[in-house]
């Protein structure tokens, strides 16, 4: 494989910023990774389709990222490519059917407020969610019962080596934090279904669900938001809190003290120390009560 023949033949014959050594830790809401040996923001469809052709012949490794807020990336960072979408992939618009179209780089927390302005509900349920519409419908954002995916009409995905795929939103399954959408696809665009309100009870529903974010959980620190999954009927902050690991530090990083299933960067963390408290977390709820806990958070560059 070799980074360097594909930055070369990117480096300015592309759409795109093209980078060696791109520091992720400049790209994730928890301010923690390495490098990554190649990274490019894709403008455009075109500089995004040739990016995919020069990567496969140069057998580059890559990965689509979001705002990376739900990401940790290892301190070594990662040897392949991070693949970031602009330009073109940020914008929007709201028809006249209540629909709005976005780019999957479009900004998450500005369609909320696009949507808001326009008096169109069926956004609420994704405020204060970090993170782009690629990233909310590849992880199927929102809360335990409501999700994106109950909204998506539509989405377009790019199925590199074969072209696009517009896929009907009724056609995917959609989960808790999980869909039947493969993982080898790029979301480039998605539909979004919503209905005629007013402002004034969109703001109030918003502001319900924000006002109970700033109680329980800890805004204003790096994080991921929840690092694990909930199980059916728990509440893994719970479990974790009844484990007497709240507070639990381990370097920078720390279960914080106001929601135990965020763990979060208090200054220096490394992705070690991040990873040492979840293994900690994770094995302290096995031997109490038999639950295998499943992270939420993505991890990137740590080995198969
Ligand atoms: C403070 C805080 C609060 C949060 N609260 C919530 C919450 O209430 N509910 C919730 O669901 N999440 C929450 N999150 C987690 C996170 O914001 C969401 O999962 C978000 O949707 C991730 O979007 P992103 O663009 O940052 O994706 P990233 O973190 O960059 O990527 C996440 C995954 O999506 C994939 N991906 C991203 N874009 C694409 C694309 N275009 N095509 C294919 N795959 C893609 C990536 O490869 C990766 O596997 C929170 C995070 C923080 C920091």
């Amino acid at each position: 494989m070799s980074v360097d023949n594909a930055f070369m033949t990117l480096s300015g014959a592309v759409d795109a910023d093209v980078r060696r050594d791109e520091r992720l830790s400049r790209h994730t809401t928890y301010r923690i990774g390495g490098p990554a040996a190649l990274f490019v923001a894709a403008h455009s469809y075109a500089a995004l389709s040739r990016t995919l052709a020069v990567l496969e012949a140069e057998g580059v490794e890559w990965v689509i990222l979001g705002k990376g807020s739900n990401l940790l990336v290892a301190d070594d960072g990662y040897d392949g490519c991070v693949i970031l979408l602009d330009g073109q992939f940020a914008r929007h618009t709201i028809s006249d059917d209540a629909t709005m179209t976005a780019g999957a780089g479009a900004s998450l927390a500005q369609l909320v407020n696009v949507a808001l302005k326009a008096g169109l509900s069926g956004l609420e349920p994704c405020v204060g969610i970090p993170g782009t519409l690629g990233g909310a419908v590849s992880m199927n954002a929102g809360t335990r019962r409501e999700w994106i995916g109950e909204r998506v009409r539509d989405v377009v995905v790019l199925r590199p080596g074969e072209g696009m795929h517009r896929y009907g939103g009724g056609e995917i399954e959609w989960g808790y934090r999980s869909t039947s959408l493969p993982t080898s696809e790029i979301i480039l665009e998605a539909t979004l279904s919503l209905e005629p309100s007013t402002s004034q009870a969109i703001a109030e529903n918003m502001e319900s669900r924000l006002a109970l974010r700033r109680e329980r959980q800890p805004l204003g620190v790096p994080s991921c938001g929840s690092v694990f999954r909930n199980p059916p009927d728990h509440s893994v902050g719970a479990l974790i809190e009844s484990c007497g690991l709240k507070g639990v530090s381990c370097g920078g990083a720390q279960i914080s003290p106001e929601h135990a299933n965020f763990i979060v960067n208090r200054g220096g963390a490394t992705a070690t120390d991040v990873i040492t408290l979840i293994a900690r977390a994770h094995d302290a709820v096995l031997e109490r009560y038999g639950i295998d806990l499943a992270c939420e958070v993505k991890l990137l560059g740590f080995g198969a």
